[in-house]
C-alpha cells in the first residue's frame, strides 16, 4: 500500500483581544538562534534539554544543525541565563518574539456569545472554543447532510466524544480517501481553524467548483477537525501553550502523552522523550492514548484506500515528509516531493 503522508505547519497567529488564562507568560521570549559549528549544536541540544526549552523550530531536537536556525521560547527565568551562555559560547542569536504573552493577548478569539451560533454568521478568521466547535460540527452535518456525514472516532480521557467528517458523494465504485486531522497539538489553534475553514470551502463550493465537484465524486475527504480535544479545552481554560493530551501519567504525578509521538513508528526512538514531564513525551506505550487508539483503528479500515494523510499543524510554513526518525529516503520519497508543490497550491488555494 502507498500513500502520501504529510504534516502541514502553518505559520499563525490570528491577531485579537483579551484571553483569560491561569498560566501567564510574561517575560518569556522566542529567540532564533544559529550555531555554526557542531560543537555548538550539541552545547544547544544540551541546554534544550535540559531546560526543557519549547523548540518551535526545528521539530525535534535532533534537527538542530550547524547553519541552520532554531527558534525556542525561552522561560522568563532562563531568558538572562540563556543569553549569557549563548554569547559566552559565541553562537548568534536574536530575540523574535519579546514577549509571548502580549502576543498571545493579541489573538483573536470568540466572545463566546451565550446564544446559538449560526453558519451564517461564524467568523472562521478567529478562534472557537470547543463548545462552538461542537455546534458548528452539528449545523455543518445537518446543512450538507447529502455529501458529509460525521462518525464517531471514539472518547477521550476527559469523555468527550471525538468526531471526523467524511465527506464526497456516495458512490458504488471504492473510492480513495483523502485523511486530514487537526489539533492533535493543543495549542496549535490555527490548525483548527484551519480544518473548519477547508470543510466550509470544500463544501461551499461542491456545486459552483468543477474541480471540487469531481474530487468529490472521486475522493472521500476524511477530516478530524479536532483531535486532541481535552488537551485543546485545556488551552482555553488554563495554560495556553499546553501541547499534549491530558491523561494521567506515572500515577497522577504528570499529565499528558504527546499524541503526535504516540504512534507505533519507531515508537519512542527519535525526537520523543520517556519522561512524562516532557512536552515531547511518547507515553506508556506506542498507541497508548484513546485518541492515537481511534485514528489507528479508522486508519486500518480506509489504508487500502488512502492517497494521502495531512496532519496539520503550525508554526513555520514547512512540508513535513515521513519518516521523521531516519535521514534515509522513503520508498515514494520522489512521489511525495513531486507532489509536494501541488499541496501548496491547494493551501493558497483554500485560502483564497
Ligand atoms: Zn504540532
Amino acid at each position: 500500500m502507498k500513500y502520501v503522508s504529510w504534516t502541514i505547519c502553518l505559520l499563525g497567529f490570528l491577531l485579537y483581544e483579551g484571553t483569560c488564562v491561569k498560566v501567564k507568560y510574561d517575560g518569556d521570549q522566542v529567540l532564533k538562534v544559529t550555531p555554526q559549528t557542531p560543537q555548538q549544536v550539541q552545547y544547544l541540544q544540551e541546554l534544550s534539554v535540559q531546560w526543557r526549552l519549547d523548540l518551535w523550530k526545528p521539530d525535534i531536537v535532533q534537527d538542530i544543525c550547524p547553519g541552520g536556525e532554531a527558534h525556542i521560547r525561552v522561560q522568563s527565568v532562563y531568558v538572562q541565563k540563556m543569553k549569557e551562555n549563548l554569547v559566552q559560547q559565541h553562537i548568534p542569536f536574536k530575540i523574535m518574539i519579546e514577549d509571548v504573552q502580549k502576543l498571545i493577548d493579541r489573538s483573536r478569539v470568540s466572545l463566546q456569545s451565550t446564544g446559538p451560533i449560526s453558519l451564517e454568521n461564524y467568523d472562521y478568521t478567529i478562534y472557537h472554543p470547543m463548545n462552538e466547535i461542537y455546534e458548528w460540527m452539528d449545523l455543518i452535518k445537518d446543512k450538507y447532510n447529502d455529501v458529509v456525514t460525521t462518525h464517531l472516532l471514539g472518547h477521550t480521557y476527559e469523555e468527550k466524544p471525538i468526531y471526523y467528517f467524511k465527506m464526497g458523494w456516495p458512490s458504488k465504485e471504492s473510492k480513495k480517501v483523502v485523511f486530514l486531522d487537526c489539533g492533535i497539538h493543543a495549542r496549535e489553534w490555527i490548525a483548527v481553524a484551519y480544518c473548519q475553514w477547508f470543510i466550509k470551502e470544500i463544501l461551499a463550493r461542491q456545486q459552483s467548483d468543477r474541480l471540487i465537484k469531481k474530487l468529490l465524486r472521486q475522493v472521500d475527504f476524511y477530516v478530524i477537525p479536532v483531535l486532541n480535544i481535552d488537551g485543546y479545552v485545556y488551552t482555553w481554560t488554563t495554560e495556553r501553550l499546553w501541547r499534549k493530551n491530558r491523561s494521567p501519567q506515572n500515577n497522577g504525578t504528570c499529565f499528558g502523552v504527546d499524541l503526535n509521538r504516540n504512534f507505533e513508528a519507531r515508537w519512542c526512538t527519535v525526537g520523543a522523550d520517556a519522561d512524562c514531564e516532557s512536552y515531547v513525551f511518547c507515553g506508556p506505550s506506542a498507541a497508548s492514548e484513546l485518541e492515537t487508539k481511534g485514528v489507528v483503528k479508522l486508519f486500518e479500515e480506509v489504508k487500502s484506500n488512502m492517497l494521502m494523510y495531512l496532519s496539520v499543524h503550525n508554526y513555520g510554513k514547512f512540508i513535513l515528509l515521513p519518516y521523521g526518525y531516519t535521514t534515509n529516503q522513503s520508498a515514494n520519497h520522489n512521489e511525495m516531493v513531486s507532489i509536494k508543490s501541488h499541496v501548496y497550491i491547494l493551501t493558497f488555494y483554500t485560502q483564497n
